[in-house]
């Protein structure tokens, strides 16, 4: 693939192999993460950036297009979890989970997708959750958070399609990163792959907890020319978790 792509939480986990696998067909790519994280690969470009922060994107969306050029596609990588019961959920717990998860998708779709808007061409990909569509005991915050961000990426698909812009959504479930890994007990992965009747959890039919790459490859797909006629679609990637892949 030719062109920039500015991918948003690059510093590790999800981010870091869609940034990786962006650079790998050839794309430069941005790599936008709180801190910047050197990805130690031929293509990539390290940027710091808070996307709660709509001036620090802005900003950091102005730096790449002088730098690399315009952005052809952005992936909104960047999340929060905090997990917990509602009743013992703080005031800030919850604006942050909202700040960052649906917030800064407003904030770099917002950013970038004016610049397309001028150029009539670009793709946006969101990383939203599985939990976004599934009731989850414990993540009620994070859930809202995720569907906020799919409904306003798939709304923004519908404002930009006459633009030529497509606008889609990635929903994965469990899948090995620092943040999954969190979850865990010292049980590791099993009780997630399982799944728990008594907290009416379902586990993964598939029989596996996801690798960042396979999320990534869902994402180059829906970026890549190969789906050009796709846009405002949700695509679960999550191993049959969700009963609905
Ligand atoms: P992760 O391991 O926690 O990595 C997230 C990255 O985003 C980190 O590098 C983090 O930086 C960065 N980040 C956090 N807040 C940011 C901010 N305000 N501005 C810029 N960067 C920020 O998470 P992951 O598992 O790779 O998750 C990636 C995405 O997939 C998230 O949106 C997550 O909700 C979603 N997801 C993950 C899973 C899963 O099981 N892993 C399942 C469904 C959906 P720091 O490390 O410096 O904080």
């Amino acid at each position: 693939m030719t062109g920039i792509a500015l991918v948003t939480g690059a510093g590790q986990g999800i981010g870091r192999a869609v940034a990786l696998a962006f650079a790998r067909t050839g794309m430069r790519v941005a790599a936008v993460d709180l801190k910047a994280n050197d990805a130690g690969h031929d293509g990539i470009t390290a940027y710091a950036a808070d996307v709660a922060s709509p001036a620090q994107v802005d900003e950091v969306v102005g730096e790449v297009e002088s730098s690399l050029g315009p952005i052809t596609v952005l992936a909104n990588v960047a999340g929060i979890l905090r997990a917990g019961p509602v009743v013992e959920m703080s005031d800030l717990d919850w604006q942050d989970v909202f700040a960052v998860n649906a917030g800064g998708v407003f904030h770099a779709s917002r950013a970038v997708a004016r610049r397309m808007v001028a150029r009539r061409a670009g793709v946006i990909v969101t990383v939203s959750s599985n939990a976004a569509g599934v009731p989850r005991a414990g993540l009620a915050a994070y859930a809202a958070s995720k569907a906020a961000a799919t409904a306003f990426t798939k709304s923004l698909g519908l404002e930009l399609a006459p633009y030529g812009i497509r606008c889609n959504v990635v929903a994965p479930g469990s899948t090995d990163t620092p943040m999954q890994r969190a979850l865990w007990t010292e049980a590791g992965p099993d009780p997630v792959i399982a799944g728990d009747l008594a907290t009416y959890r379902t586990g993964i039919p598939l029989g596996r907890i996801a690798e960042p790459e396979d999320v990534a490859d869902a994402v180059l797909f829906l970026a890549s020319d190969r789906a050009r006629h796709i846009t405002m679609h949700d695509l679960y990637v999550d191993g049959g978790a969700t009963l609905r892949a």
